[in-house]
């Protein structure tokens, strides 16, 4: 076996894939006997919707969920009021997913264990991690599952194991903030009838806050409630809470699946790496669930170091490991910071009575405008100043083939490759010699070329005005951007000069 991955939430799932389809050994394991069936999460934000483009799965995404939900806001004695906060966002050639999806989270861990399983990896189920050492060489760890004790050796050991995450614990990693003891609420999956599937209902008043969103597909809606004296978890107390603060005639709730209480943790990792050992998603950062950021986060660490381990394992130096903490750990601290300040804008709201989560569009927590400026990986050859730089995610864009059939970028970047994009006529060279190393990598944009930007939307998007070479990783952010002569240069991105073609699938 070569890298363990220990728990099989959205961040474990994500990350098996990336190495399966790189054609990595991969087992992943979790204790629990059975698939969670709660809602949970169930907000995919673009830049989520992006990654699950690239792994072949966006379209499972959109059959399930409800795409840019709007909300239907009341108010005690006054007519409901619909806001539509992602309205602004709007499909453009560069970003063709613009708004969240809601989808339950166990739906989103189906669509993508079932990826998973057309890589030939299934989930071990009731099988725990217990114990583990590691060595210069390798990590040891000790199962717990159906077949008893077993003892196995791993390269690498990734703890997906959530917010109380024995891995990290064993490790010794700091998890430093605060459990917000005031900000608790209670959520359930349960039918609801009486109301339009369209919207998502919230009510806010001095007897507390209910939001009752629905799903595609099956009958539950997820229904969160924030009330003082927060009640144990039941159908009777939604019910309730619904008469209290709601009181709407004609409306039922019933059938519950799920009931639990939400304590909100603010806490995050000062290290997401401890020699052949990561953490990643909840077991090294958890938030207030204001910006629906949670699980996306997890779903795109596991996005930035699945590439990496392949490529080290593969022959790329350890150090590019180190590219993971480096790069995932500020966002890390961005978005605790950004759910912890909203949470405290929606409090502030409910103590006046107002609901200022419905106004929340925020383009930030889209996250397409994070990325890894600054990165040891992300290398320019010329000025780039006021334009996309190394670093920024790699933007879509419409061309077409020379048979003047549509070719989104995004159509060269899907799949574990990475993709050098050359710029301008005066790019064929380097194209056509970079092509010979890594065919099917490579693609000239240009009259004539491999892909013709007809519209001029690569080249706006990219702010490229002469001969230009973009290269993209894996992951779809842009490693290094020079001029046609910097190809040598460029060759020797860590990550890309070595791994072999021959190791995707
Ligand atoms: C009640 C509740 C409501 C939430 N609501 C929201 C929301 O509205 N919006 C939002 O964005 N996020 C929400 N979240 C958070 C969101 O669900 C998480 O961010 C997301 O699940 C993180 O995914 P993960 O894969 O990192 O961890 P998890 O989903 O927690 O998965 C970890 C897995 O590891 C397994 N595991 C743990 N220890 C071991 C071990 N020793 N051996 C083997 N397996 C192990 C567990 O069984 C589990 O399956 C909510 C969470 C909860 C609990």
């Amino acid at each position: 076996m070569t890298v363990l991955v220990v728990g099989a939430g959205p961040t474990g799932l994500a990350l098996a894939c990336e190495l399966a389809r790189r054609n990595v050994a991969v087992r992943i394991v979790d204790r629990a006997s059975e698939y969670f069936g709660g809602s949970r999460g169930k907000g995919l934000q673009p830049r989520t919707l992006e990654v699950l483009d690239d792994l072949g799965v966006v379209d499972e995404a959109f059959e399930w969920g409800i795409e840019g939900i709007g909300f239907r806001n009341y108010r005690p004695g006054e007519p409901p009021v619909d806001t539509d906060p992602q309205a602004e966002q709007v499909r453009t050639p560069a970003v063709p997913y613009p708004k969240s999806v809601v989808i339950p989270q166990w739906r989103t861990e189906r669509i993508l264990r079932d990826r998973l399983a057309t890589l030939g990896v299934p989930v071990e189920l009731g099988t725990e991690l217990v114990d583990f050492e590691q060595s210069a060489d390798d990590v040891t760890v000790t199962l717990t599952g159906p077949a008893g004790t077993e003892r196995v050796t791993a390269d690498y050991l990734v703890g997906c194991d959530g917010g109380h995450s024995m891995v990290r614990k064993a490790l010794g990693i700091e998890f430093a903030g605060e459990t917000a003891e005031t900000a608790a609420m209670i959520i359930a999956d349960l039918e609801v009838t009486g109301l339009p599937r369209d919207r998502w209902h919230m009510w806010v008043g001095e007897r507390g806050f209910l939001a009752l969103c629905p799903f595609t597909g099956v009958s539950s809606w997820q229904a969160q409630a924030v009330v003082p004296d927060l009640p144990e978890p039941s159908l009777a107390a939604f019910q309730q809470i619904f008469a209290d603060v709601a009181g709407l005639p004609g409306v039922e709730l019933a059938n519950p699946t799920w009931l639990s209480t939400y304590r909100v943790n603010e806490r995050v990792v000062d290290r997401f790496r401890v020699g052949r050992v990561f953490v990643a998603g909840d077991a090294a950062h958890v938030h207030s669930p204001a910006g629906g950021l949670g699980m996306n986060t997890g779903i795109q660490d596991a996005y930035n170091l699945g590439w990496k381990l392949a490529a080290v394992l593969a022959g790329e130096p350890d150090s590019l490991l180190d590219s993971y903490e480096s790069e995932r750990l500020p966002i890390a601290a961005w978005t605790l910071g950004t759910s912890t300040e909203r949470l405290r804008t929606i409090a502030d709201g409910f103590a006046k009575g107002e609901n200022r989560f419905s106004d929340m569009g925020g383009s930030e927590v889209r996250q397409l405008g994070l990325g890894y400026r600054g990165s040891e990986l992300s290398r320019e050859f010329t000025d780039r100043d006021g334009r996309l730089r190394a670093g920024d995610r790699a933007p879509d864009a419409r061309c077409v083939d020379g048979n003047g059939v549509t070719v989104r970028l995004f159509d060269l970047f899907r799949g574990p490759h990475w993709t050098l994009l050359g710029f301008g006529a005066g790019s064929a060279v380097a194209i056509r010699e970079a092509a010979t190393r890594r065919p099917g990598e490579a693609f000239l944009v240009a009259p004539d070329g491999d892909v013709v930007d007809v519209d001029g939307h690569a080249a706006d998007t990219y702010g490229v005005t002469d001969d230009t070479l973009v290269l993209v990783r894996p992951d779809g952010y842009v490693a290094a951007i020079g001029a046609a002569g910097d190809l040598p240069a460029i060759q020797e991105q860590p990550g890309w000069r070595l791994l072999e073609q021959a190791q995707y699938s």
